[in-house]
């Protein structure tokens, strides 16, 4: 189990080695043919931002390399707004009082075609964490509705045991995206304070859960705002390298989420700029060449339009973060507010303006089509 891994890492002498990292770490990281997790570690320092123009070429040619000129699309598609819990950074936080809504099977079928409409083959369904309402049977429900509309289908939930992840697996499901959302076990704490996402150790085992029930690919990030991001990337990074040991065949992908304004919301603590947003996502590029990086419409439409050329791989578009959002109910109060509110046709027309292809299906299956031509 990863837990064993994460328990020989101290945070406060991970960030103390993260911030002593110095040009010649860098330097040497730069110039490895092998990248470890402690040049990782240099490439995320502060002692690194000098040299981001050089890594923002390497994790361009790399990138380009390895996904060609294109940039894979997909919608998030959120199913309810219940939620059970109370996380102090979120919209849905059970002690939010707010309108709650969970889409029927008409309903889903309803987003469904619109996003369809639009030319998506890959959604990501997103629900809070209330086991009544929106739990393993909710789900197998929505993946059997969704399955003739869709190529691709991903979840982002409430945490789920093996078997209930087999039981998903055997629907279709493609993908889970499980946020630690802070590797700070500490601090998890005071953003976790009811429900059953304050289990920092059931939430940390998950990805260990989907590679044994055979998910094909596992989503990892954490929330940028609550601790600070080098150390949690860090450990993100140590999850990673474990996870691909273990389970070799899942492909792995991660998210930069930073912390947006939501109803009845913390202001984040800590802060990442632009700049040190695209260190990062060419700090993981350098450091695993194989891995997607994910950068939603919580980021600007300026960033998102420099960053596919830097090393994202997939992007969100026209997306709504409240169920019903597209079709059904579009002013149920959102998850957090987007930035990049443009809508798909636009985004395409920015990728193919900058010379790239907007790919609508999962790259697994794009591959293998393209093979097969
Ligand atoms: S982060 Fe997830 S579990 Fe926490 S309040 Fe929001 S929807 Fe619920």
């Amino acid at each position: 189990m990863f837990t064993e891994v994460f328990e020989k890492h101290d945070w406060d002498e991970v960030l103390m080695s993260i911030y002593g990292k110095t040009s010649t770490d860098v330097e040497r990281a730069l110039n490895s043919r092998k990248r470890t997790i402690e040049d990782f570690k240099a490439l995320i320092s502060p002692a690194a931002a000098p040299y981001l123009e050089q890594m923002a070429q390497m994790s361009h040619k790399i990138t380009q390399k390895r996904f060609g000129k294109t940039i894979q699309l997909y919608a998030p598609l959120y199913l309810s707004n219940e939620c059970q819990n109370i996380c102090n950074y979120c919209g849905f936080s059970y002690d939010n009082k707010l309108k709650r809504k969970t889409l029927t099977g008409m309903e889903i079928i309803q987003e469904a075609e619109y996003l369809k409409q639009q030319g998506f083959e890959h959604v990501l369904l997103v629900t809070g964490e209330a086991n009544k309402t929106v739990g393993v049977d909710y789900l197998k429900n929505a993946i059997r509705l969704l399955k003739p509309y869709f190529a691709n289908i991903s979840i982002e939930v409430q945490p789920l045991d093996e078997d209930e992840y087999k039981a998903l697996v055997a629907e279709g499901l493609y993908a889970v995206l499980v946020y630690q959302e802070t590797y700070h076990k500490e601090n998890y704490k005071l953003y976790h304070l009811k429900g059953k996402k304050s289990n920092f150790d059931y939430r940390l085992d998950t990805p260990d859960r989907l590679g044994n029930a055979g998910i094909h690919k596992i989503g990892l990030g954490v929330l940028i705002g609550l601790e600070d991001w080098r150390a949690d990337n860090f450990f993100t990074a140590l999850h990673v390298n474990y996870l691909e040991k273990h389970f070799w065949q899942t492909r792995y992908s991660i998210s930069f989420p930073r912390l947006r304004p939501a109803t009845g919301l913390i202001e984040p603590k800590v802060v990442i700029s632009d700049k040190e947003l695209v260190q990062l996502i060419c700090a993981w590029r350098l450091f695993n060449e194989e891995i997607e990086l994910s950068v939603s419409t919580r980021e600007s439409e300026l960033f998102r339009n420099h960053i596919i050329k830097l090393g994202a791989t997939t992007i969100s578009a026209g997306s709504k973060t409240n169920p019903g959002g597209y079709a059904v109910e579009p002013e149920s109060l959102e998850q957090f507010e987007i930035d990049d509110s443009r809508p798909v046709a636009d985004v395409k027309k920015m990728i193919e303006d900058r010379g790239y292809k907007a790919v609508w299906k999962d790259w697994e299956q794009f591959t293998v089509e393209k093979a097969a031509v």
